[in-house]
């Protein structure tokens, strides 16, 4: 987990942080259990840096972290407690980098702007967080949510005091007017009003600044940007250009002066050229990219995270009519036949890919659906496993405390009742979560 350096020129934030962090840390170790000691003994296990599948390991974790991995049975030490997983495979706890915790599309979603609080949204977000975590899923990027409840979210599992993912918010997403990000899309005139920076929408170079400020500001991990057109905002196109070439080199520079990766949602050709030579750390979904856009990925480094799931999901719903608005239904159908082929595209041509499905589009707690999508797109299943581990973590920046079952990484451990590379169906049937070296879920 990053946290925010103090601003050292400011004297009295840093008297603002001594009185509060302090409380703060009382209350996690009240809740915090003893440090505990535990032999896991597995099957088999997947070895994310090579993907392939190992036979009979042990693995000692001691506290939040694995202490051994040893090849064979090794014998519990003194007071430690063991815990048998039989033929089981283990995996490294499983990272999202594309899920939206606080909300879930629903027969009322684009009512219930108008009916729900903040709050109401945060307390969904303690449920989906519960079910994304039982799912296998230790970690997330939260890229994207309404009014900053993601922040919160993650704080409260990071003190212990609820159950979820490890989770990295990108708080609001930032876009510009009428845009994907304009949560005011739709509205009647007099409702509408003019957000801006400060709400996350901007229209030039100096409210990229100011968005980016205000989000360092609200404590986010990273940012979300929106160079295109979405699927269920009530705008009618899904692919066009929607930030300039400066306005996103000046997020991309703001974001870097505060240690900011950049995620970037677009499904347009031209919208990801943009964003790919402004710097972004990802493009997020990609429907429409072109061969010439994935050479570009490809020699800027640039992550592909496809979320297959969630074109194949509003694809699907939006033959049955009233569930969407008629424009988003036409949107999603465009999407859907084609998200698919882009992400087999995509693999042949080489670009870096990692995992993540835009949960919340489709129910909490279904994402490992995505890994028999990839699959079905021709990606090796050792492929997507590796997508959703150490791909995922190299683009969370947190590749020296999660992604491979290691020792020293954090004690993020699943298991599945069989060989995932032989049938990657059995990642919808995790049966044991640790994280942090605390068990979740147990057979
Ligand atoms: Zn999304």
């Amino acid at each position: 987990m990053r946290l925010r350096p103090l601003p050292a020129a400011c004297a009295t934030a840093f008297v603002l942080t001594l009185t509060v962090l302090p409380r703060a840390d009382a209350a996690a170790d009240a809740a915090a259990p003893a440090p505990t000691t535990t032999v896991l003994h597995c099957g088999h296990l997947f070895d994310a840096n090579s993907g392939r599948l190992q036979g009979e390991t042990s693995i000692l974790v001691r506290g939040e972290r694995i202490a051994e991995v040893r090849a064979g049975r090794m014998d519990a030490p003194d007071g430690a407690k063991a815990i048998e997983l039989g033929q089981a495979t283990c995996l490294p706890g499983l990272i999202d980098s594309h899920v939206h915790l606080t909300d879930q599309f629903g027969p009322t979603t684009y009512s219930d702007q108008f009916r729900l609080n903040p709050a109401d949204y945060a307390i969904r977000g303690t449920v989906y967080a519960k079910r994304t975590l039982l799912a296998g899923f230790t970690t997330v990027r939260n890229v994207g949510d309404g009014h900053n409840e993601s922040i919160a979210l993650r704080n409260a599992i990071r003190s212990g005091l609820i159950d979820g993912p490890r989770i990295l918010s990108a708080g609001r997403a930032i876009g510009s007017t009428g845009g994907h990000a304009d949560e005011s899309d739709g509205y009647r005139s007099d409702l509408m009003g003019d957000p801006g920076p400060a709400d996350a929408i901007i229209n030039g170079p100096q409210d990229a600044w100011k968005a980016i400020r205000q989000h360092y500001k609200d404590g986010v991990d990273l940012i979300k940007i929106m160079p295109s057109g979405g699927v269920l905002d009530e705008s009618s196109s899904v692919d066009n250009a929607q930030l300039t070439e400066p306005e996103l080199q000046a997020l991309v520079a703001a974001a870097k002066d505060y240690g900011f990766a950049v995620a970037a949602h677009a499904h347009g050709a031209e919208a990801i050229r943009r964003a790919v030579l402004a710097g972004v750390d990802s493009i997020e979904h990609g429907t429409f990219m072109d061969a010439k856009d994935m050479q570009l990925m490809k020699q800027h480094g640039t992550w592909y995270v496809p979320t297959i799931i969630a074109g194949d999901f509003v694809g699907r719903q939006a033959k049955i009519p009233g569930v969407y608005p008629p424009q988003v239904a036409a949107k999603a159908l465009q999407v859907a036949p084609q998200i698919m082929k882009t992400a087999g595209e995509a693999y042949r041509a080489g670009v870096p890919i990692a995992f993540g499905t835009d949960a919340g589009v489709y129910p909490h707690g279904e994402n490992a659906h995505e890994f028999e999508l990839m699959v079905q797109a021709g990606m090796p299943p050792a492929f997507a496993l590796q997508a959703a581990t150490t791909h995922a973590a190299k683009l969370l920046r947190m590749d020296k405390d999660v992604g491979t079952v290691e020792a020293g990484k954090y004690a993020d451990i699943v298991a599945v009742p069989g060989d995932p590379l032989a049938d990657i169906s059995l990642m919808k049937q995790v049966d044991f979560v640790m994280k942090d070296g605390q068990v979740y879920r147990q057979p």
